[in-house]
C-alpha cells in the first residue's frame, strides 16, 4: 500500500466509493468524474503505477473480470459501445498514479473522443520504427 495513493485508500476502505465489483485481487468503482454515465475503474488492490510495472498474473486478474465488467456495464447503461482505455504516465494523461483501466460506454455521435488523430508515415519510417521496438523488446 502506498500512503499517499487515493487509489490504494480506495481499496482499503479508508476512502469511500461506488463500488461495483470485487475479489480478493481487483476492484471495480465508479468514477466521480466520469465522461459517460456508467463510466466505472477497474484497479488491482496492490499498487502498481503503470502497465509496464504490472506483474503477468495480476495482469491475469484483470483479464479475468475485464470483459464480464465491460459486458455487464454495457448491458446496464444500454450502450452501443465502450472504450477501455489506460493511461500511463502524466504525459499521456495519466493523473491517479497507481495503474487503472477506464471502461467508458460509447454511442454513436455522442461526441466523446470526436476523431482519433491519426496520420500517414513517410516510406521507410514504419519500418524502422518496427525494427526499433523489435530491438527493445525485453523477452
Ligand atoms: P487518469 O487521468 O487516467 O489518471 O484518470 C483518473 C480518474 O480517476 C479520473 O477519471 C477521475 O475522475 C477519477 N477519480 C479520481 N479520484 C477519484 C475517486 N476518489 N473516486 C472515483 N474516481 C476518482
Ligand atoms: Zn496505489
Amino acid at each position: 500500500m502506498d500512503q499517499d495513493c487515493i487509489f490504494c485508500k480506495i481499496a482499503s476502505g479508508q476512502i469511500p466509493s461506488l463500488k461495483i465489483f470485487e475479489n480478493d485481487h481487483i476492484l471495480a468503482f465508479i468514477d466521480i468524474g466520469p465522461v459517460s454515465d456508467g463510466h466505472t475503474l477497474v484497479i488491482p488492490k496492490q499498487h502498481y503505477g503503470t502497465l509496464d510495472q504490472m506483474t503477468p498474473e495480476i495482469m491475469a486478474e484483470i483479464a479475468k473480470v475485464l470483459p464480464m465488467l465491460a459486458a455487464s456495464i454495457q448491458k446496464a447503461m444500454k450502450s452501443e459501445g465502450y472504450n477501455v482505455l489506460c493511461n500511463n504516465g502524466s504525459a499521456a494523461g495519466q493523473i491517479v498514479e497507481h495503474i487503472h483501466f477506464h471502461i467508458i460506454p460509447r454511442n454513436a455521435n455522442d461526441g466523446i473522443f470526436k476523431k482519433w488523430p491519426s496520420f500517414q508515415y513517410p516510406d521507410g519510417k514504419a519500418e524502422q520504427i518496427a525494427a526499433k521496438i523489435r530491438e527493445n523488446l525485453s523477452l
